[in-house]
């Protein structure tokens, strides 16, 4: 066996767990012990800095310098007290990890004395050295100041030995460069769209959050195995591998009992997940194999897309400590399911209020009617940013693979919500009783909704899940911010419009009741065609959404076009969350992104091909020349042995006795030189896309020129895994990699 393969696998069923302790039985006890909680800066604080604090967060307003200061005297001690020497600013640059730059707290006096300093100042603000984050033409390479700065409203935790202040990042201009930035713009965009529509039910609303829990879903694989792997180590999915014979065909994976190691993995991760604040909640098996994900309870949007980035990295770091790898590429095993990470979201009053929870008195029905018809209107009418903000390289791989949903976006409601808009949208029924008005709408039976489990429909893209939107086609390795960012604005603007209308209305003398009602059932009628409850993988709803009218946009490029359209471009500056320039700039680094991943895979690729995949193919050939040369040597009658005597066998030509391996030959001599000359075309089309100065010309030519030439060179490479020699094959197969005792 390849000496390098044998000991990777000697190595990885070798392992045993790595038992976790945890530094209580009851997770109450030390859930967030690492977080600056306002629990902790009610003990380092006064009472007043406090509820500047508390109310500058709330009302979105800028925080004086004299209260940061203070601030962040009480961060230090409180930091110091828990053994950290650095503190950095956190933040989630394009690159979809998130950075930091730690600086000690240390400073030296002019005289040479030590102290430990950290002020407003440097809490408030800091430069990062920064000028090799993408910015999208944005800053150019001589003007690379870009400026961190503190956003208050999540709070800072300590990791490692670190303070860690969570940051928005922003160039010298002003333009946003991080997910952080524009994802608070547009939470208070629908925070200011939404309080007004809520005040026509309740004048007390001061205040409507949105609320997500992601569920992320992710691989698990030994490390030995990852590391004799370079696709896994520099793609982070495996470019190469012939379907095992156990896939996941058995459905045994999905909810199965989990093994020992990982359970030890997961418990280690969400003891300290536990410790930063993040609330995670469940953990199970998915359907493919090594395949698992974890939820949490779900929080406002900014921390729990905090959380989520921050629990990314933990579970990577973490997972070393088991000798295992945590791969949240949305593809990294051809053949068995991939990883999603559904966004569950929801908005909230200050009152206390889910806004999509179908409520049991009339009047809270048309709130949350409201609410409810107004986001499936929105996805209606930009379902085309909506398919932008989940595109990516490895999404591509997912979307429409009949394991995810597809790349046509569409919305599910169920059966009875169906019912209850066709009524409301035909004959609702407005009673009005004396004196105090009050609305009897014909709504069927959404109190009920919420118990019934078996409306379901795993395969839609956006589905309603009782009190809850799921968008189910985020990636797993996405930030979640992007799709956030995206779906907060359109359901603003769309609230916005509605407001508009209705005040309209009101203004010429329709009731406020009747307005909401009138404008309600035209949302209805208008955003039918995005309402599907069928099957999302059938071969008939692609046809049936081409007919709607429905855009089915199958690839990244075509995708992100979408973002510099007029409508987008407008949209996003009417709520003010990017200008024209941001915006184009931010889509070319989404390009760019797009066109490395893809040139990475294709180099590995190519090196994996040409340094790994033919030589073994030609050793193993080898090995059967010499063998068909052996039995050519006995089986040639005309042979004369070294004692001179003439060779007795008669079994026949050698070629016959001889027929399966020289076949083998000739089919080896073919997939090598397929894999060859289509490897050559590959980096032939790289170079010519490489020249390519536009971003979006570039990611179009390495999605349609590059990209195609993957298929091919992994059917005949994965073709030649399954006849040679197991012993030599280079690298661990899916079946070694798949499975963990
Ligand atoms: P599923 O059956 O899809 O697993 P769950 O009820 O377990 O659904 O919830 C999945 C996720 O949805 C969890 O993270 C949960 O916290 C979150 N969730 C529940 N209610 C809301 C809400 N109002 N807003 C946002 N997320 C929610
Ligand atoms: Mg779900």
């Amino acid at each position: 066996m390849s000496s390098i393969r044998f000991k990777a696998l000697q190595e990885a069923i070798s392992r045993q767990p790595i038992n976790v302790e945890l530094p209580s039985n009851k997770v109450s006890d030390f859930f967030g012990v690492n977080v600056f909680s306002h629990d902790v800066m009610s003990k380092y604080l006064s009472d007043g800095v406090l509820k500047t604090l508390k109310a500058a967060i709330d009302n979105n307003v800028a925080i004086d310098r004299a209260t940061a200061d203070e601030v962040a005297i009480a961060m230090k001690s409180w930091a110091l007290e828990n053994g950290v020497t650095h503190y950095t600013h956190w933040f989630q640059p394009l690159t979809g990890a998130t950075a930091e730059k730690h600086d000690v707290f240390l400073d030296v006096s002019p005289e040479g004395k030590a102290m430990e300093k950290f002020g407003g100042g440097q809490l408030v603000q800091q430069e990062p050295d920064a000028s090799s984050f993408p910015s999208g033409g944005i800053r150019s390479t001589f003007e690379a100041r870009g400026y961190t700065g503190w956003d208050p409203s999540s709070p800072a935790f300590i990791f490692g030995k670190t303070l860690c202040i969570p940051t928005i990042y922003i160039s010298y201009t002003g333009e946003a460069l991080d997910y952080k930035t524009p994802l608070l713009k547009a939470l208070n965009a629908l925070n200011k769209a939404a309080i007004p529509v809520c005040n026509y039910f309740d004048p007390n609303v001061k205040k409507v959050i949105a609320t997500l829990g992601w569920e992320q879903e992710y691989f698990l694989v030994d490390e030995a195995l990852f590391n004799v792997r370079p696709d896994l180590v520099h793609a982070g999915r495996a470019l190469f591998g012939a379907n095992p014979a156990k896939g996941q065909q058995l459905e045994d994976h999905y909810f199965g009992s989990i093994p020992e190691r990982v359970n030890e993995y997961m418990r280690d991760f969400e003891t300290e997940s536990y410790k930063l604040g993040i609330p995670l909640k469940t953990r199970h098996n998915e359907v493919a194999p090594n395949q698992y994900e974890v939820a949490p309870i779900f929080e406002e949007v900014n921390i729990a897309v905090d959380h989520n980035q921050l629990l990314m990295d933990l579970m990577d770091k973490i997972a070393r400590r088991h000798h295992l790898r945590a791969l949240f590429y949305e593809k990294p095993f051809a053949g068995v399911n991939g990883s999603g990470k559904h966004n569950n979201w929801s908005m909230a009053t200050d009152t206390g209020v889910n806004l999509l929870s179908p409520g049991k008195t009339p009047d809270s029905n048309l709130q949350f009617l409201t609410f409810f018809v107004n986001t499936i209107k929105a996805v209606h009418d930009y379902s085309d940013i909506l398919r932008a903000s989940i595109a990516s390289a490895g999404n591509e791989h997912r979307l429409g693979a009949n394991e995810a949903p597809p790349a046509i976006i569409s919305v599910f409601i169920g059966q009875q919500l169906t019912k209850v808009l066709d009524n409301f949208e035909k004959k609702v029924k407005v009673e009005k009783s004396a004196g105090k008005k009050s609305i009897k709408l014909d709504i069927g039976h959404i109190p009920e909704l919420t118990l019934d489990n078996t409306d379901r429909n795993r395969t839609s893209p956006f589905a309603f899940t009782g009190n809850k939107f799921e968008f189910r086609a985020v990636g797993s390795s996405a930030n979640c911010a992007q799709s956030m960012l995206v779906l907060n604005t359109i359901v603003a603007e769309q609230l916005t419009q509605f407001k508009a209308t209705v005040d309209a209305l009101v203004k010429k003398g329709t009731s406020v009741e009747d307005a909401i009602i009138q404008t309600l059932r035209v949302y209805i009628t208008e955003s039918a065609n995005i309402r599907f409850e069928g099957n999302n993988y059938s071969k008939e709803w692609v046809k049936e959404a081409e007919r709607r009218g429905l855009p089915n946009v199958q690839t990244t490029p075509e995708a992100l076009e979408a973002f510099v359209t007029e409508k987008a471009i407008n949209l996003f500056e009417k709520q003010g969350i990017f200008n024209k320039r941001e915006q184009e700039a931010r889509h070319e680094i989404q390009a760019e992104i797009y066109t490395k991943k893809i040139q990475i895979e294709s180099r590995i690729m190519a090196d994996m091909a040409l340094t790994q995949i033919i030589p073994t193919a030609l050793k193993y050939q080898n090995m059967l020349i010499t063998n068909v040369k052996g039995i050519k040597e006995i089986f040639t009658p005309s042979h004369t042995f070294a004692g001179g005597t003439e060779n007795t066998h008669d079994g026949g030509r050698y070629e016959d006795i001889a027929d399966s391996q020289l076949s083998m030959i000739k089919e080896i001599s073919d997939r090598v030189s397929i894999i060859r000359n289509k490897t050559e075309q590959m980096i032939e089309e790289r170079k010519k896309a490489n020249k390519i100065e536009e971003a979006t010309a570039k990611a179009f030519a390495y999605c349609e020129n590059v990209k195609p030439c993957f298929d091919e060179i992994r059917y005949h490479a994965d073709k030649l895994e399954l006849v040679i020699d197991d012993t030599i094959w280079p690298f661990p197969k899916y079946r070694e990699l798949l499975f963990i005792k």
